[in-house]
């Protein structure tokens, strides 16, 4: 299907942008599916403008309650048209349409509609103070928000940062990955048609190179909310200084995920495999590297690769599909290229590790891959490869187990597997990770903060404590002498 050529939502009017438009393309048939507009320098300063009137004008005379209401009939539309935009999320991602429609558009709902739970419950307090004097806080809002988001859940992880940032009152510039631009614009077509007001919520697209460099140099932006590559964030980090933006970084991840030889067995593999081939992948949290206590090293890798090899790969657009195409070619080239490696390095291929073929010989699609005999010191054990392959090292005892899985300079989320309560909860206080599951891989809540340790970034996403990163609190002092 081809959907025609999309333009820039700003100050609540669809315009061109300036730069040579983005073809997009379905990773699962090599189709050009759209093409979307290029937001150039002038373009991002246009969206700057609009987002600080609104931010100045109609939008602070909103009131939180009121905000709340607009992000609730969001939720409400989003869900009303959540098949066709479902079938968008798809179309552009590779992802089988039963989790974009089963899994991310009800959690992107939820999002949007626990933050508008919150928006009139954050306010300031009175404080104690010595003399005469009232002094109290205000949870003002940062100002004008930019949030940057990269192509594996390009809806959902778009709603978590555009939520909290309008509940807390902020106006917001979303700037969606160019490989996956299209359920961002229709975001902001269902925000303008709830209501809304021009320029709270503007979408430009682009490329990060031009676009989201210019957004991040913009003085005019208060905060990034960058969700995306650890390099990617170390440089938006960089140029952020300049003008002393705020900024939260949501970056990657090799996640250990610990088996323990007194775990369930058979819900351990279960685990595993949700944990690193859920979304194909292309998880940030995804449970990479699987560390396996020696002695059930070779009854386990005989379970998983016995599943792994069950696992069917398959038009996305089916319904009964659980695992679709990797998002692009130049990723399903650049995780081929991992594979390709890990064999000179001596790891054992033992499930996957091929293009997989759908019956239309074309598509990105990738088998479910995992090696095992892997080491601590090969590249599929250090770099994040962000697809379906999993990396198995073996440990010998708990301490080596907690050692191999803080050794990697990331720290976003880990599993562990055992049923010792003792055990579980000693080594869920050792790792360095934002999150960690036990017994579980790969839950979210929206009522659950997320984010990373380490160089997997800072700032929470989702929960409560998302709300402190959009807020700022200024001090009050009366004086009552
Ligand atoms: P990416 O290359 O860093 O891109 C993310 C976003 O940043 C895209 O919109 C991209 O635009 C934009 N961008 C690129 N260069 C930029 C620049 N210089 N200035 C401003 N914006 C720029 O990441 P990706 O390859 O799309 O996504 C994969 C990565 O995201 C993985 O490392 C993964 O772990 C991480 N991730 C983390 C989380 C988390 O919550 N921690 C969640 C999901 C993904 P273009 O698309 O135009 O390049
Ligand atoms: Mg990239």
């Amino acid at each position: 299907m081809i959907l025609g050529r999309k333009q820039l939502l700003i100050n609540g009017e669809w315009r061109d942008g300036g730069g040579k438009p983005i073809p997009v393309v379905n990773p699962a048939t090599e189709e050009v599916i759209a093409e979307v507009a290029n937001a150039t320098k002038e373009d991002v300063d246009a969206a700057v403008q609009s987002a600080r009137a609104a931010f100045e004008g109609p939008w602070a005379k909103v009131s939180a309650r009121e905000r709340g209401r607009l992000l609730w009939k969001l939720g409400e539309k989003l869900m009303e048209q959540a098949d066709a935009i479902a079938t968008l999320e798809t179309q552009h991602n590779g992802k089988p349409i039963f989790e974009s429609r089963q899994i991310e558009i009800p959690a992107s709902v939820e999002c949007l509609q626990y933050y508008a739970g919150w928006a009139d419950k954050v306010h300031g307090e009175t404080v104690p103070v010595k003399g005469n004097a009232l002094v109290y806080t205000r949870r003002e809002p940062l100002g004008v928000v930019a949030a940057i988001v990269p192509w594996n859940f390009p809806l959902m992880l778009a709603v978590w940062k555009v939520a909290p940032a309008l509940a807390m009152g902020n106006t917001v510039i979303l700037k969606p990955a160019s490989q996956t631009p299209l359920t961002a614009l229709e975001l902001g077509r269902l925000a303008l048609e709830v209501g809304f007001p021009p320029g709270v919520l503007n979408v430009i697209t682009g490329s990060g190179s031009t676009t989201g460099q210019a957004i991040v140099e913009h003085p005019g932006i208060d905060k990034i909310a960058f969700t995306g590559d650890t390099s990617t964030g170390k440089g938006i980090m960089r140029s952020a200084a300049e003008t002393i933006k705020h900024v939260t970084l949501e970056l990657g991840g090799k996640s250990p995920n610990i088996v323990f030889a007194d775990a369930d067995i058979d819900a351990a593999v279960r685990g595993a495999t949700v944990g690193i081939f859920y979304g194909k992948g292309e998880v940030c949290a995804a449970g990479s590297r699987l560390l396996v206590e020696a002695s059930i090293k070779d009854e386990f890798m005989d379970k998983l690769a016995a599943r792994a090899k069950k696992m069917s790969v398959g038009d996305p657009m089916d319904p009964k599909t659980r695992f679709g195409a990797l998002s692009s070619k130049a990723h399903f080239e650049r995780v081929l290229g991992y594979i390709e490696t890990a064999k000179k390095e001596g790891a054992a291929l033992v499930a996957g590790g091929q293009r997989a073929d759908i019956g239309t010989g074309k598509g990105y699609f990738l088998q479910p891959t995992v090696f095992g005999n892997v080491t601590t010191d090969m590249t599929i054990a250090k770099e994040e490869i962000f697809g379906p392959v999993l990396a198995c090292i073996e440990f010998a005892d708990v301490e080596d187990a907690i050692a191999k899985a803080n050794g990697t300079i990331y720290g976003l989320a880990a599993g562990l597997w055992t049923k010792d309560v003792k055990k579980a909860h000693y080594v869920a206080s050792k790792l360095k990770a934002g999150t960690v599951w036990v017994n579980t891989y790969n839950v979210y809540d929206t009522a659950v903060s997320f984010g990373g340790y380490k160089q997997s970034g800072f700032g929470r996403e989702m929960g409560m404590h998302a709300l402190d990163y959009y807020t700022q609190l200024k001090s009050v002092w009366v004086d009552l002498n």
